[in-house]
């Protein structure tokens, strides 16, 4: 019987390999700890989808960071070109939302994934719910902890898509790790990317604010800045465009032990004009009036202001003028891995050849989040993780049809 390619993990990066693999014409079994497949996929349409973004190639690949190189590799045969494509072929047409980013019509997975599915049982792929792979045993098999006890699964060919190690409930928790450096496979530690941060709020803050937008702001951290806006917790700041600078603050207090970012609580106003509309008259007016008439700042904005001022700066309108152009936060912790949308560290790329496989494991094959690569929210995540699966399915398929070119070359009979 034709051997079947184990894929193990039916994120978005298992399944795509599974697409590639089965419409190569090899037989495809995907197992998964959860209930059901693409679960944090499902999760990440509530709310819309962002399944990539339309900035030009040159940057995009630079949202990589460090990894830009290599995820550049995959974006050379997956882009969000062929994302489009690929959800348009599953009968899901996309749009682009004003900031470039691209949702499918009407925001939703569940369609999507719903035909998805279909597509791949129509190619032969099974799926095996309920199966958490616990590692290999002493003779290489799958070892898979089941409703019904263990279960062991042997297996030539081998795709790990696991994902990351946040948002455990949705299946993917990181202890995958332990059994891979078992293997002398390097794996970086898995830390939250894309998270919020915590900083020591007053109660009076936390009470009153906490869950609050603080829209239409420019944050700044060392000299890149960013206009967005984000949301006050209980615990600091989460959201919008505090991820999109949460690499460089987490490895900031990562090394210095606290990360302090800037806001420019007034990003339509220079500070001369600010300085000057504030050093008008004050008249009768409490200072919350007068900061309210003059500079627009109310509400969440100004109880950060207060939050974050000396009381003798208060009354010193340039002074009040300049911290409102640069408010600064000081951040002492990223809020833990599970919260976060996603995470950097996995799999090293020195462990792996350009088609994703396994150095020291020949035959077994990574793509996805579990890989040490990171990216903001933008749709740079979901698109590294189909183009990662496409590599991998790519392959998976090359290896086979070379073993089976080789096999028939020496008169073995090949599969249908
Ligand atoms: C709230 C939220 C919103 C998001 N929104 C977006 C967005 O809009 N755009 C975007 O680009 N990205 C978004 N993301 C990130 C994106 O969803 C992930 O990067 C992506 O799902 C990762 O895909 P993956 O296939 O690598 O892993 P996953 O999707 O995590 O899938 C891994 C699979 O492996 C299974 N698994 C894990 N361990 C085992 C085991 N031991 N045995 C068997 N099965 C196992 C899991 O059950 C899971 O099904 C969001 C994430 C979150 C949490």
């Amino acid at each position: 019987m034709t051997e079947r390619v184990i894929v193990i993990g039916g994120g978005p990066a298992g399944l795509m390999a599974a697409e590639v693999i089965s419409a190569a014409g090899f037989g495809v079994d995907i197992y998964d700890a959860m209930p059901s497949v693409g679960r944090k996929l499902l999760r990440a349409g509530i709310g819309g989808l962002n399944l990539t973004h339309t900035e030009p190639a040159a940057d995009f690949v630079q949202r990589y960071g460090a990894q830009h190189t290599r995820v550049g590799e995959w974006l050379q045969q997956f882009a969000a070109q062929q994302v489009r494509d690929w959800a348009a072929g599953l009968g899901i047409e996309t749009f682009v939302g004003s900031s470039g980013r691209v949702f499918p019509l009407g925001m939703k997975t569940a369609p999507l994934l719903r035909a998805w599915l279909q597509r791949l049982g129509r190619q032969g792929v099974r799926v095996h719910p309920r199966h958490r792979w616990c590692g290999w045993d002493d003779a290489g098999a799958l070892c898979f902890s089941t409703p019904h006890g263990t279960r062991k699964v042997d297996a030539e060919t081998t795709v790990l898509a696991l994902g990351g190690g946040s948002w455990q409930r949705l299946g993917s928790d990181g202890a995958w790790m332990p059994w891979l450096a078992a293997r002398q496979i390097a794996v970086a530690p898995l830390r939250p990317a894309n998270c919020g941060f915590e900083i020591r709020w007053s109660d009076h803050l936390r009470q009153h604010f906490a869950g609050q937008p603080v829209k239409s702001v420019t944050l700044r951290v060392g000299a890149e800045q960013r206009r967005g806006e984000f949301l006050i917790t209980r615990h600091g700041i989460e959201g919008g465009v505090v991820y999109a600078f949460s690499a460089a603050l987490r490895d900031a207090i990562e090394r210095d032990g606290q990360a302090v970012l800037s806001i420019d609580l007034c990003p339509d106003r220079a500070l001369p004009r600010l300085s000057a509309d504030l050093q008008h008259p004050q008249g009768r007016d409490s200072l919350a009036n007068h900061l309210r008439r003059r500079a627009g700042i109310s509400g969440v904005k100004a109880a950060l202001l207060y939050e974050a001022a000396h009381a003798d700066q208060l009354h010193h309108m340039p002074q009040l003028a300049a911290l409102l152009k640069a408010l600064p936060l000081t951040l002492h912790a990223t809020r833990p891995l599970d919260e976060a949308i996603s995470c950097a560290g996995g799999v090293m790329f020195s462990e792996l050849d350009a088609q994703l496989m396994l150095h020291a494991l020949p035959g077994v094959f990574c793509a996805g989040e579990m890989l040490d690569w990171e990216a903001p929210t933008g749709g740079y995540l979901l698109t590294a993780c189909l183009a990662s699966g496409k590599v991998a399915g790519d392959g998976v398929v090359a290896r086979l049809l070379s073993r089976e070119s080789r096999q028939s070359a020496r008169g073995y009979p090949t599969p249908p």
